[in-house]
């Protein structure tokens, strides 16, 4: 995946103040084999990494986030956008029945998908029917019969033993057929050829409109990658499509036809197909999709609550107090406090890349533990939160009692509280953070 390749380059980010511009190159070059690798199309691909360059050359230096933090926000940022940017929901019509006509090669998924998103509607409370306008292939019409059973909705379909019927001509029949028996949504299947032909075309373009739909949805698997594009192209031009539904992403962890089919023909993603069962099925979320092709959810994640949380100054001047050894309890609490905002302790270790060892020394560090710490900290005066060093015996009494701890509880916390100034002092010099190298301690 793209986080493989990201990985190993933003490891050199790490500590930087500033993205240099041999930096972001660097990237850049990752990113775009990264994409190639996936399949996504070279003018897609040169699109994306321009955008990505400049912006990442004129990003602010960023307070919450580090400067690896920050290049895959900028990635994550344009990937979502590329793939469509915001959710983009079913349009339905006023009056009903909504039409939603399905369109695409033969074995893309599209009678597979009626059933799906005849199940999926019914979930949300409208009553579907589907109507089988493949009468190419022997089966089609059984296959849809089956389907629909499967999803528990009706299948309009023409008479057996007419002979070989007219698309367009059932099409319309399935609408009337609708509105009969009022049915509020009609999802129409069509036929596909192996590649693309005039034939089907111009059968797509009749049933376009006969039914007048509300929605055509150009129906792709994911699997063909580059091809993806060429034929989502020539339905754009000869059919036209209002979505895009992408199928059998169960085989293809890469995504690069997502990425694609959306730049190169305009039209959002709608819904997404990954597995034969009628269940593996969801409404297509560009921003699940960008983390997946990033594959850093847990980082994403970890950078959106870092930029909640944060507020950028106080942490800067903690950074310099920690650094220069000058670190308080008060701030110690603060900081705390900060992070506790952002979730579990375990849940935010846990999504830091190579956190493993660090885990397991803190699997401990409960949040009972925590606390405690809180609560003795409160039981200090500001004197005592600002100096730890004049906490003397009696002092350290006076706090158990005062918080209902031990005092070995309050000396646990005052001695780990030195050493991890001394260490964080350390930390600071090593990582070029503001103040470090202190030796205050
Ligand atoms: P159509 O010719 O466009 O109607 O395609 P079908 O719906 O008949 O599907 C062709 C084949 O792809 C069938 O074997 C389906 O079971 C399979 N298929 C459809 N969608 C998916 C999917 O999302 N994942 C996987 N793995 N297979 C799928
Ligand atoms: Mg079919």
């Amino acid at each position: 995946t793209l986080s493989d390749r990201l990985t190993s380059v933003l490891q050199n980010l790490r500590g930087k103040g500033r993205l240099s511009e041999a930096d972001i190159d660097a990237t850049a070059r990752e990113i775009r084999v990264a994409l190639l690798e996936a399949d996504v199309a070279l003018p897609v691909v040169r699109t994306f990494i321009a955008k990505v360059k400049e912006r990442a050359k004129g990003a602010e230096v960023s307070q919450a986030l580090n400067p690896a933090q920050q290049v895959v926000k900028i990635v994550n940022e344009e990937l979502v956008g590329i793939l469509g940017g915001e959710t983009r929901r079913l349009n339905l019509a006023k009056n009903p029945p909504s039409v939603i006509m399905l369109a695409g090669l033969q074995g893309a998924g599209k009678t597979t998908l009626a059933g799906k998103l005849a199940k999926w509607l019914k979930g949300q409370g409208h009553t579907p029917i589907l109507v089988a306008c493949d009468l190419q292939r022997p089966n089609a019409v059984t296959q849809l019969q089956v389907v629909g059973e499967r999803a528990g909705v009706p299948v309009f379909a023409p008479e057996p033993g007419n002979g070989v019927g007219d698309p367009v001509d059932v099409a319309r029949k399935g609408i009337e057929e609708a509105k009969r028996a009022q049915h509020d949504i009609v999802v129409v299947d069509t036929a596909g050829r192996l590649g693309v032909d005039e034939e089907m075309m111009r059968q797509a373009v009749d049933i376009r409109a006969a039914v007048q739909p509300d929605e055509v949805l150009f129906v792709v698997d994911a699997m063909i990658g580059q091809d993806a594009v060429n034929t989502a192209t020539a339905f754009s031009e000869g059919v036209g499509f209002t979505g895009v539904v992408l199928t059998k992403l169960d085989g293809d962890a890469r995504g690069g036809a997502a990425l694609s089919v959306r730049e190169v023909t305009g039209q959002p993603i709608l819904f997404a197909s990954n597995g034969e069962k009628l269940e593996d099925f969801d409404v297509f979320h560009p921003d699940r999709m960008a983390s997946r092709i990033l594959g850093m959810g847990d980082m994403l994640t970890l950078i959106e609550q870092a930029e909640q949380a944060f507020d950028a100054d106080q942490a800067e001047a903690a950074a310099v107090k920690m650094g220069s050894g000058q670190l308080t309890l008060e701030d110690f609490l603060e900081q705390m406090l900060a992070l506790r905002k952002m979730g579990p302790i375990a849940n935010l270790l846990g999504m830091l890349p190579g956190a493993g060892q660090m885990k397991d020394q803190l699997a401990n560090l409960d949040e009972k533990h925590l606390d405690r710490v809180q609560a003795i900290i409160r039981g200090m005066t500001p004197a005592e939160r600002d100096d730890p060093k004049i906490i003397n015996a009696s002092r350290r009494l006076r706090i158990a009692n005062g918080s209902g701890v031990r005092v070995s509880d309050v000396n646990d916390l005052v001695n780990r509280f030195f050493e991890a100034r001394k260490m964080m002092s350390q930390m600071a010099g090593r990582f070029g953070l503001p103040g470090g190298g202190g030796k205050n301690n």
